[in-house]
Order: structure tokens, then C-alpha cells, then sequence
């Protein structure tokens, strides 16, 4: 150890130049392996707390160990034991699947140590991340008054559209926001933290295919003004997690503009459907919403974490998050050079429109409109499927992307709670026997499984052997 006095200028958390290359080296060996024996492996693992107590509990040491020993401790006893969001045969909650590129731009940002807060910190950064919101805005059909930035997710972009609509209706004391009885649990969060209880969150009705009721909204708004409350947002799905029901965006945007309520779109997983011609034409009416809220790191092929919020007036964005402190003076380089800190919670920030620029410059955009078509197209392949099969029925139609049924011999006669307990006993196995990852969720209370297919790499081989599977599962567990 050396005193302070004696202190040169050699840092002790370095590592020498021949060492760091062999890591990197390893490190994306690991990744790529891990990457050709996904399809061979099951679509989920996970371990107990006490499993994982037993192997991974321990003090942080005091003096270092081996890169080399470290690395793949990491790799044999960690990173493996989690769900494989990016296999071909997760079919649950939303998946995720990443692009290589993209995940090399995040391990050039972390080596650059990017700092995507201010132009003066990131001017290139900037400039790009200006670019790639542009792309998205194009995609969208937004004017060129709008703008946005880079979140974590879909949650962060959802709260700082809701910062906006507080802010553009006069921070009114008795606010209230509106969204259907299938809108995402992080709307609600993020009302939360803007002040709106929970008890005026109204939450809207749907109908058969669960898109929000506009008549129960007309009434819901009315009724909330004449007992004097503030309608600051009403949120629209453009792909609910449950179901995948797009709201009627266009109806809700003649509503809003007449109402003079900010709209703002969920499109977290959804939005980027844009992409191919079908989804295009479902959320025909999303260019009107005032906000929208969408995740790369969903349906566009991006690793974690990458989510987007557009504002259709920028200005409003900025007007709502803009706070010049004096030591911040240097990073004023005019209106021309956006502060990204200016849009949202964040000062520090990663640059990850990095990802989305490597991975469209790389692929183009023709191929990611092919694969997001895809996803939108094996999930009508598997309800045709299931609409053709004796054992199995259609929940709720597919709707990008998801897929909602359940087990149920034709003609069974079974009631709620014995395909319940069925249903369960099939998605257990599913799992179990490493066939696929698959989640349920309840429509209107009754239980369904789910599919939610957003992978590139998923094939309709996949899709129809899960789909087999479960087939033989209910006449197995059914039986027994
Ligand atoms: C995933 C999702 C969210 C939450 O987004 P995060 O990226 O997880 O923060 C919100 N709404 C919908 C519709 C989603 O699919």
C-alpha cells in the first residue's frame, strides 16, 4: 500500500493493455456461444433465494481476485440463471431480442463513458440521438415541431408525458387522468409520482375486444368537470400488454382536441408496428396523440434498456422539465443544441439512440419492417391454428403480436374453475419440460394463456410445436 505522500500518478483499478483485450475477447466469446445454444436450451431458468444464497452470498473482498476467474463466475453462476427473453420460444409478458449491433453500442458507450445530458457534454451523441427521434417521428407521421427523448423504458417515457400534461394544463390541483380497465400498471405508477391518486386515475371500460368505450369516457370526463375536477391526460393503448388492443385512437383524438385534454399514447411495446403495413393501418390515428411512449428494447430489436418518449410540441416537453441551475451556464449553446436533460428526469444519462442508429445503419430499415410484420403475422397464424383445433379456443383474437387462449376440448362442457386449474396444470408443464416460456393472464377474469410473439428469430415452427404441445399436455393432464 502507498501513503498519499507518496503518491504517483498509476491508478490501481487498471489493468494492462494485453489483459483487457483477452477479456474483451472471452467476454464476447461467452456472448456469441450463449447466442448459438439459446434454441437448444430451455426458455427459462431461475433458482430459489436460497439456492442462490448458498452460491453467491458473500462479503465484497477486500483485495481482487483473477479478471479472468471473475468474468466467468459471472458467466457460469449469474447472468445464466434468469429467463431468456431473447430465446426463440419465450412467448411470455413481452419478450425482448437484441440486435448484435446494438449490443455493441452499448459496450462503446460504457468504454466512452458517454454523458448524453447537455450538447456540451455529447455534442455528436446529441446530434444523433436528434437523428434517430426523427426516424421515429417519420415513422409515426409527427410534424417536425416534435421531439423527445432517449428513457429507461416505456415507464420513465410515460412519466415524463405525464409531467408534460400536468404541466400544459396549469399544474391544476384536482387533477384526474383517464385510461382503459387494460392500460399498463406503470401508468399508474407514474401518475402516482405526479401527484394523481390513485383514486383519480379513472379507469375506462372496454368493450368485447377490450378497447376503451369512448361513450364511458365522454361520461367519465363530464361527470369528473361537473364535480369540479381537472382532466389533464386521457392515455390510449396502442397495443395493450394483455391483449394487444389498439384503443380507438382516432375517436380519442377528436375527443381530446375538442376536450382540449392531452393525449397520450402507450405504445411501449406497440407503437413500433408502425414499421409494417398492417400495424400501420391498426394504429391509424397514433400521429395524433400529443405523446407516445415506446420501447426499442420491445419491438425493435434492442437490448435493455431502451425506451422512447415523442412529444408532438416539443416545446411543451421542454417548458415542463427545463431548469437552468448557474453551474450549469456552460452547457447553454442555444435552441439549436438540444439539452437532453431538458426533456426529462435524467441529467446523467447513457446515449442509447447509439443502439437504434448501429442497428438500423447495419440492417436497414426493409428488414426490421420484416421482422416486426413477422411477429404480427405468426401471432394470426397461431389463432388460425387454435380456431382449427379440438382442443384448444380462441380467448381474444390476435392483436400485434399477442395471442390469448386457453385449453378446452370442443364440447367439454368444462366450467371456469376446472379449465382454470387445467389451463394452470398446461402452462406448468410447458414450462417445466422446457418447451417454451409462456405466462397467463385473466380476461375479465378468466384465465387464458397468452402469447406475446415480438421475436425475430422465432419461426412458425416454434409457434406451432409449443402450440402441439400443449395440445398433448391437456389430454395427458386431463386424463390423469
Ligand atoms: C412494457 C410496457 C410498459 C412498461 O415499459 P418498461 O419499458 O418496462 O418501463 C408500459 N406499457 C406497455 C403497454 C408495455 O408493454
Amino acid at each position: 500500500m502507498k501513503s498519499p505522500a507518496e503518491d504517483t500518478a498509476e491508478s490501481e483499478l487498471v489493468l494492462p493493455r494485453d489483459e483487457m483485450l483477452a477479456l474483451a475477447e472471452r467476454a464476447v466469446e461467452l456472448v456469441v456461444e450463449r447466442l448459438e445454444r439459446l434454441p437448444h436450451e430451455p426458455a427459462w431458468r431461475g433458482a430459489t433465494r436460497a439456492d442462490l444464497e448458498a452460491s453467491l452470498r458473500e462479503p465484497a473482498p477486500e483485495e481482487g481476485r483473477p479478471a479472468l476467474q471473475v468474468l466467468e463466475r459471472a458467466a457460469t453462476d449469474i447472468l445464466p440463471v434468469a429467463s431468456r427473453v431473447d430465446h426463440p420460444r419465450f412467448f411470455a409478458f413481452v419478450p425482448g431480442s437484441a440486435t448484435w449491433p446494438g449490443v455493441l453500442a452499448d459496450f462503446l458507450c460504457g468504454g466512452h463513458n458517454t454523458f448524453q445530458g447537455t450538447w456540451l457534454s455529447a455534442s455528436g451523441p446529441s446530434q444523433v440521438e436528434l437523428v434517430v427521434l426523427d426516424w421515429f417521428k417519420d415513422w409515426i407521421g409527427y410534424p417536425d415541431t416534435a421531439g423527445g427523448l432517449f428513457t429507461s423504458g416505456g415507464s420513465a417515457a410515460s412519466l415524463d408525458a405525464f409531467v408534460a400534461a400536468r404541466e400544459a394544463a396549469g399544474a391544476p390541483e384536482r387533477a384526474t387522468v383517464y385510461m382503459s380497465d387494460q392500460s399498463h400498471s406503470a401508468l399508474i405508477r407514474a401518475a402516482t409520482i405526479v401527484g394523481i391518486r390513485p383514486e383519480r386515475v379513472r379507469k375506462v371500460p372496454t368493450d368485447r375486444f377490450f378497447r376503451l368505450d369512448m361513450g364511458e369516457l365522454a361520461t367519465a370526463v363530464a361527470e369528473d368537470r361537473a364535480a369540479g375536477f381537472h382532466p389533464v391526460a386521457v392515455c390510449g393503448n396502442a397495443g395493450a400488454t394483455n391483449t394487444g388492443a389498439v384503443d380507438p385512437l382516432l375517436a380519442m383524438a377528436d375527443f381530446c382536441e375538442s376536450e382540449r385534454i392531452w393525449l397520450h399514447v402507450d405504445g411501449a411495446y406497440g407503437a413500433f408496428a408502425v414499421l409494417a403495413e398492417k400495424g400501420r393501418k391498426l394504429l391509424a390515428g397514433l400521429e395524433r396523440a400529443d405523446s407516445i411512449a415506446m420501447d426499442p428494447h420491445k419491438w425493435l430489436f434492442q437490448p435493455f434498456e431502451a425506451g422512447c418518449l415523442l412529444v408532438k410540441d416539443v416545446a411543451r416537453l421542454e417548458a415542463a422539465f427545463t431548469v437552468q441551475p448557474e453551474y450549469l451556464q456552460d452547457t447553454q449553446w442555444g435552441r439549436e443544441h438540444a439539452n437532453f436533460s431538458d426533456r426529462g428526469l435524467q441529467l446523467t444519462r447513457q446515449f442509447r439512440a447509439l443502439k437504434v442508429w448501429m442497428s438500423i445503419q447495419t440492417f436497414g430499415v426493409a428488414a426490421f419492417r420484416r421482422a416486426v410484420g413477422k411477429g404480427i403475422e405468426l401471432a394470426e397464424r397461431a389463432e388460425e391454428y387454435v380456431r382449427a383445433s379440438h382442443w384448444l379456443e380462441i380467448a381474444n383474437p390476435a392483436s400485434l403480436g399477442v395471442v390469448c387462449f386457453r385449453y378446452n376440448p370442443l364440447g367439454s362442457g368444462y366450467d371456469a374453475d376446472r379449465l382454470e386449474a387445467l389451463n394452470k396444470k398446461v402452462q406448468a408443464r410447458v414450462i417445466e419440460t422446457g418447451t417454451a416460456m409462456m405466462s397467463s393472464t385473466r380476461l375479465r377474469g378468466s384465465y387464458s394463456l397468452r402469447f406475446c410473439i415480438l421475436n425475430h428469430q422465432t419461426t412458425w415452427q416454434d409457434v406451432r410445436e409449443t402450440l402441439e404441445a400443449i395440445e398433448r399436455f391437456g389430454q395427458e393432464l386431463d386424463a390423469s
